[in-house]
Parts: C-alpha cells; structure tokens; sequence
C-alpha cells in the first residue's frame, strides 16, 4: 500500500497514529539537528521530521533529497512544537522511521509555488509541472465541478447528453476549418467541427427534444489573447421552444452554477435583456460590462454647429462619457488617455475633456471654440456635476466611434475600480441583426450563423431590406464578456433555402453544402432552437481569471502552438505518400 492517508487530512485527532504518506517533495529545511520536508500532494501539505539524534542515518538521506523527488514516508503523527495556522495540517507533523525515494527528480525549471519565477512560455512547455501548482489545479477542480453541476441541471430537465462526431463535413460558423485528409478517400478531407450546430439540429429532426454536449470545437481563426483554436462549448438544443422558453432554463441554470459553485445567489429576478441596438447605442458594444455605468450620452445637439471647433462641426456622432469624481487627472493622466485612444488597435483622431471644477464652472481642452453657456449645456447634457471629468470621442463613422468610445469606457472602468471580479453583471442581448455587410466578401453574412431564424414579422423584409431584418438570436453577457449565445432555428427548407440565396449561395452551392439538413426538414422538423456557451471562458470568469488558459490543462499558445508537445509539426515524407498529398511549402514556416 502506497499511502494510508493523503498529505491534506492528518490533524490532531490523527496524534500517535503510524501512518504512511506518498508525495512530492515541496520543500527541504535544515535546523539545527533536524531536517524538515513539506510533502505535497493534490490534497496538501504534511511536514516531515528527520532527527540527526535519533536516526542519524535516515536523516542523512532525508537531507540528500531535492524539490520534487517522489517519496514514500512511514512515520507517527505527533503535535507540532511550533503550529502553523496557515495549513490545515499545521498542528501536526510526522516523525519519519522509513523512507522510500518513488523516484528522483531534476530540479524544477521553476518554482512550484503559489507565485512562481516561471514565465509563460515555460511553464507551458513544462505545464505537467505548473499543475502541480495549487492555484492552477484549483481551476481544473473548479472546473470539473462545474461540468458536473451542468449535468446534473440538464439532467433534470430532461436534456440527454449525446456525442456528434469530431471528423466532418464543414459546419460554417463564421470561421475556417481545420481540416483532415482522408487516407481511405485520397484527395477527400473531413473538416473538425467549428461546432455541433447542423448535428444537433439533426438530432431535433430525430426527436431527441433536448439535447447537451460538453463538446470541443475547432476553429482556425486568428488567436487574440483569450482564444483557443480548440475550445469546449456546453451545447444545447431544444424542440418546440421560443425564445423565452430557451432563455428560462438557461437562465436557471446559470443562477444554478453561480449559486452552488460560487455561493452568489443572483436573486429571483429575471436578467436584464437589452436589445442589440440598445447596447450598441448605450454602450458601443454588444457585450456591454454592466458592472458600471458610464453610459454613453450623445452630444450631436450640444457640440456640433455650436462653436468653432471643425472637428465636432465636421462629425457625424459625437458622444462622452462621465467619469465620476475623476476631475483630478492630471495632463499627464489625460494624455495618457489621449495616446490610448489614439494607438492603432483604438484608431479615433482624438480626445476631448472637460472637467468640471469645484465653482461648477467647466474646464475644457475645446474652451477656446465655446461659449461657457455651450459648455455648462455640455455639463448638464452629461449630469456631470464638480469633480466630474467628461471624456468625449467624435468621428464620421458612428459605429466605429462607439466601439472607440466602449473600449476608454472600460478603461475608465478599470482605472475606477468599477470592475470588480467578486461582483457579477449578467444580462441577455436579443434582438440582434440578421446579416451584416463584410466589406472583404462584398456581401452580406450571418450575424449569428445561416441557420438562426429571423423575427417572424421581418420576415416580408427578406426581400425587399435584407439588412433591417433582426433574428431571432440571443447572447448571454456577464462582465463584458459573450459566456454564450444562440437562436432560433429555421425548419423550414423553402425559408432556409431563401436565407442561403441571401448569403449568396448558388441552390446548387447550397445543395452541395447543405443539401443534407434541408432534406432532414422534409421529413417533419420540429421547431427548435438552442445555444452554446463557452465553458473554457464561463470557468474562467467564476475562477476570477482573465485568460482562459489557466482553466484547460494543456492550452496552446497564441501562435496557435502546443509547446509542450511541439505541436502542430511536419510529418513524415510517407505519411504524406499514403495520404497522396504533395506539399508546395517543403520547408514549414516557422
Ligand atoms: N453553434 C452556435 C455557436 O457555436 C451556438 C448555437 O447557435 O447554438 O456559436
């Protein structure tokens, strides 16, 4: 037997016991005649005692060992001299009569401590030992609870946990494929899913009514920080539902994890649901943090044609923010800001400020091209009152003014403090936008994906203004941040042979491509709907985190990169031969 007891649960009532412990080794501490090991394993940390007096041998050994040599103890539980409050185990220690070295260990490339010397890289190549890490194996518990809770919810409601397959067809969500060639079918390649969506679809057209999946997804985008080429959704579909039907389990269950995993109870109150319009006008994004105010206020009316300044003359949006209490910033603080808004991933030309001062006079970087009567409309405009700082974006493009505007609102927010990781903000954003135009493919997309439904009453407008049509598709905002999102589906294959003409396709491209789900709609669809979240990012905000990395035990980097395993890699000149594949880049690109 390896172990009677883990290294996490001895405490005083254990006082006298013979116990055997296996762990590693996190520390090693010489005193005097004794040498100290803290032995640490997924459940804590027991300290060990060699004495040189009594076990002059054994304790010889004990002082050869290093950090994380896997060792074997058998020993007594005796009361500590000095306790240590801060460890569970701190009122006892076992005095060592074996040791039994599992094996040695080279030293670590980092410390495997709570704050590590590790950079990122290195502790990614290494990460079977980053997990070894408290704080980091914290999150894999953390997460593994929460997978459990979402079964057990959807248990309940009657929600049947069922796999799809991971070799393909292409499944269009908006992002490319990776895709995997066919050794059986040469010059054939499966696509990984981007998501289960035309499967679960299927699986409705079966009658399985309610469906979940805690799923990988694969899709080969361009990483920003926070994404991962594969990722794991909760997905979800349900038959003969509405949109409030979806939005009520949904929201169940999110009070149901918040309740249970994190002890915050998110009251009995239906969420805030604001339409996608609404957020974009108030907010400049359509995953707003509501932590905070700081809406925006449009100031077309107050600043334009009302003084000298060309560049408001010239916009067509002007609009600010108020920063309570926030008049103290200094010209450093507000240049600062100014550069901020100016950096290329921000792109506006400028920014205007304007404090109002203790008198309630106002101060502005514009006071030379206004009267004090437009500016104190200004301070009213804004419900700006003394100590306030008014920070004001214009530009000839009102979208892309918002969404500058939304990202010096969050930075305020942050600056302020108002963004804290213990509070949640929760809200549904519905109503969205059928299509939008890409000005790369000069046609029009799918806001959501080609299978979301549009609002019944816009239906007519398919025809005549495509672009005004809204679906019928919802996302799930905490924080700022998309946890999840979904719609109503088309089951109708006239409708959604219509919204593929839509999208540009040929009936033969969308026969090709599509042909097999439109078919499973002549045989009885039901309606349906669902959604997905995004569990790495779901985890990561309940875990206070702000990379979804420190919730999936092997990520990869940001170019995409397993550094640990070196992967993606070339392969071998006879796989390619097998598969028929000839490459044109003979030399990878590292
Ligand atoms: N498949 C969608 C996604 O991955 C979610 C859904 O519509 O259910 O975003």
């Amino acid at each position: 037997m390896y172990r009677t007891n883990t290294c996490g649960e001895l405490r005083m009532e254990n006082v006298g016991q013979t116990v055997t412990l296996s762990g590693w080794v996190q520390r090693v501490r010489k005193m005097g005649g004794m040498t100290f090991i803290d032995l640490r394993d997924r459940y804590g940390i027991t300290q060990l005692v060699f004495n040189q007096e009594t076990d002059a041998e054994l304790c010889e050994r004990a002082n050869k060992i290093g950090r994380e040599y896997v060792l074997q103890v058998t020993g007594t539980v005796g009361e500590r001299f000095s306790k240590n409050d801060k460890m569970p185990t701190g009122d006892i220690e076992i005095t060592v009569s074996e040791l039994n070295v599992l094996n040695e260990a080279l030293t670590p490339p980092f410390t495997i401590e709570e704050h590590t010397d590790g950079g990122d890289e290195l502790r990614m190549k290494y990460r079977y030992l980053d997990l070894r890490r408290d704080v980091v194996r914290r999150n894999l518990e953390l997460r593994h609870k929460f997978c459990l809770e979402v079964r057990h919810f959807l248990d309940k409601e009657n929600f049947l946990e069922i796999e799809t397959p991971v070799l393909v067809g292409s499944t269009p969500e908006g992002a490319r494929d990776f895709i995997v060639p066919s050794r059986m079918n040469p010059g054939m390649f499966y696509a990984l899913p981007q998501s289960p969506q035309t499967l679960k679809q299927l699986l409705m057209v079966a009658g399985m009514d309610r469906y979940f999946q805690i799923v990988k997804c694969f899709r080969d985008e361009d990483l920003r920080a926070d994404r991962q080429p594969e990722f794991t959704q909760i997905d979800c579909e349900m038959s003969f539902v509405e949109q409030n039907d979806v939005i009520d389990v949904f929201e169940r269950m999110t009070k149901h994890l918040f309740r249970t995993l994190r002890g915050v109870e998110l009251g009995n109150e239906p969420f805030l649901r604001l339409s996608w319009e609404e957020c974009m006008r108030r907010f400049g994004s359509d995953k707003p943090d509501m932590r905070f105010g700081m809406e925006f206020v449009e100031l077309m009316d107050t600043l334009k044609g009302t003084g000298e300044f060309g560049v408001f003359n010239d916009a067509a949006y002007i609009s600010g923010i108020c920063a309570k209490g926030q008049a103290v910033y200094t010209r450093k603080q507000l240049d600062e800001l100014t550069n901020f808004v100016r950096s290329p991933q921000i792109g506006a030309k400028g920014l205007v400020y304007a404090r109002v001062q203790d008198d309630g006079s106002v101060k502005s970087s514009v006071d030379k091209f206004y009267t004090p009567e437009v500016l104190n409309n200004l301070k009213e405009k804004m419900q700006a009152e003394s100590g306030d700082l008014i920070l004001i974006l214009s530009g000839d493009d009102a979208n892309r003014t918002r969404k500058q505007l939304c990202e010096l609102r969050l930075l305020m927010g942050s600056r302020m403090g108002l963004r804290d990781k213990n509070k949640f903000a929760l809200l549904w954003v519905v109503d969205f936008p059928m299509f939008e135009w890409s000005d790369e493919e000069q046609r029009l997309m799918a806001m959501h994906h080609p299978f979301t439904s549009p609002k019944p009453e816009d239906i007519p407008l398919l025809e005549s203004d495509p672009a005004s049509v809204k679906a019928n598709a919802y996302d799930m905002v905490c924080n700022g941040v998309e946890v999840g999102g979904g719609s109503i589906r088309i089951h109708d294959a006239v409708l959604q042979a219509k919204i593929f003409e839509i999208l540009g396709f040929t009936p033969e491209q969308a026969q090709a491509q599509f042909g097999f789900l439109m078919n499973a709609f002549k045989y009885g669809a039901p309606p349906h709907g669902g959604l997905a979240y995004g569990l790495d990012r779901f985890v990561s905000l309940f875990a206070g985190l702000d990379s979804i990395r420190d919730v999936i035990a092997f990520p990869k980097n940001n170019a995409g990169r397993d550094v640990m395993l070196d992967a993606p890699a070339p392969v071998a000149p006879e796989q390619l031969q097998e598969l028929q594949i000839d490459l044109v880049c003979k030399e990878p690109n590292p």
